[in-house]
């Protein structure tokens, strides 16, 4: 996979690119939709095509219990299962780990706020996963057998899976741990890296995409040495791109300490993936530290909510919920030009939520994905011309002053 820098940002570490895939070009910086089980849930691919998204992240886990790898690799790999014929990612299943285990212990993970403050939260329940030097061991989410998971075989799965940018295994740590146990996982980590990169040696030719790369993972928490060690580390192994995973702390502050520390010591002429975030500030933030692709789940999540994203409402959601919707009718966004705004009413998308009609999530979850797609647009032509990455300045190029 080729990488290039097309422009760097004066003023900050952002840069646009070009990361070429065997399945297409994908324009950075850039938003991942998440596709759990192979599809981003109420859309087709046909959807996700008008609406512009570039690339698509399922999940290792999920898609090695149903339907299974050598299902997915006997029709195609995940571009021809699913019939999205563009850039595939899979992630390596090292979240699982962490919400599963740690996440359940420290009572943090996907629905809990991302960042927690400085008290941790109840536990939501007893660890569902065993840790050691080999590998992970779960319960599945299906039928509660256990299964094991070494970095060797999350190769395996990912080269049937057969997506083209593919994540080692990586033990996810919680804010809550203390340095000494980020310490020993981040080491763990790296450990496993090593492995996975020779199995990706040794598993060359196996599956439906021969073009697939592998990158990195970066560990370390909060820790500013931990984090830049890892970085190190990582970025001295011979992976095509990075992710920045794990703890991102518990504040945004700390998020982006980790960000530069890790952005500071990686190589800087290959992509960077930070992993889980997709807030409109968080990703300005990243951005300018020099980020180039983001997935989160939060906006297709949102959507199938009643959360619409929009430059106009505080915070850029707005409650379609809301009563006071139910005369509404401008589009949810003036200024979009995805399909729901180009012919609904806020007033029929209340009406759809309210009567619980499925039409509402695909009519929702297309804006949102929409919103990031302009969203992501729009950074990149500022970054090209040299304009401020502020708010303001964005929310004007795409609603108008
Ligand atoms: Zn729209």
């Amino acid at each position: 996979m080729d990488f290039q820098i097309e422009a760097r940002h004066s003023g900050s570490e952002a840069r646009t690119g070009v990361l070429c895939t065997p399945h297409g070009e994908v324009r950075t910086p850039a938003f991942v939709a998440v596709a759990t089980r192979a599809t981003v849930k109420a859309l087709s691919p046909a959807d996700l095509r008008e609406v512009g998204v570039q690339l698509l992240i399922g999940n290792t886990y999920h898609l090695y219990l149903r339907p299974g790898p050598e299902v997915v690799a006997v029709l195609g790999g995940l571009h021809g299962f699913s019939g999205w014929a563009g850039p595939w990612m899979t992630d390596s299943g090292g979240f699982q780990v962490f919400s599963l285990g740690a996440g359940k212990e420290h009572g943090v993970g996907k629905i809990a706020p991302i960042f927690p403050g400085d008290e941790p939260p109840k536990p939501t329940g007893p660890s569902l996963v065993r840790l050691t030097e080999e590998g992970v061991r779960f319960r599945s989410v299906v039928d509660g057998a256990w299964i094991t998971f070494t970095p060797e075989e999350v190769i395996r799965i990912q080269r049937f899976l057969g997506a083209d940018i593919i994540l080692p295994l990586d033990e996810c740590t919680s804010p809550f741990h203390d340095r000494a146990y980020t310490e020993a996982a981040m080491e763990r980590t790296h450990r496993w890296a090593e492995r996975a990169l020779r199995a990706f040696e040794d598993t060359q030719g196996l599956g439906p995409n021969p073009g697939q790369v592998l990158y990195g993972i970066v560990q370390g928490g909060a820790y500013e040495d931990l984090r830049r060690r890892s970085a190190r580390v990582i970025g001295g192994l011979s992976f095509s791109g990075f992710a920045i995973g794990g703890s991102l702390g518990r504040s945004k502050g700390d998020m982006l300490g980790v960000i530069e520390w890790t952005v500071d010591e990686l190589p800087g002429e290959k992509p960077r993936h930070l992993l889980g975030i997709g807030g409109v500030e968080d990703i300005l933030e990243a951005v300018k530290r020099g980020i180039d692709t983001f997935d989160c789940a939060a906006p297709t999540r949102m959507a199938r909510n009643g959360t619409l994203l929009t430059f106009e409402a505080e915070g850029f959601r707005l409650n379609i919920k809301n009563s006071r919707f139910r005369h509404d009718g401008r589009p949810i966004e003036e200024g979009c030009d995805c399909p729901t705004c180009r012919a609904h009413s806020r007033a029929f998308l209340h009406h759809l939520l309210r009567t619980g009609e499925l039409s509402y999530f695909r009519l929702a979850t297309l804006h949102n994905l929409r919103f990031m797609v302009r969203l992501m647009a729009a950074i990149r032509a500022r970054i090209a011309a040299g304009k401020s990455l502020e708010v303001g300045g964005l929310r004007e190029d795409l609603v108008g002053p």
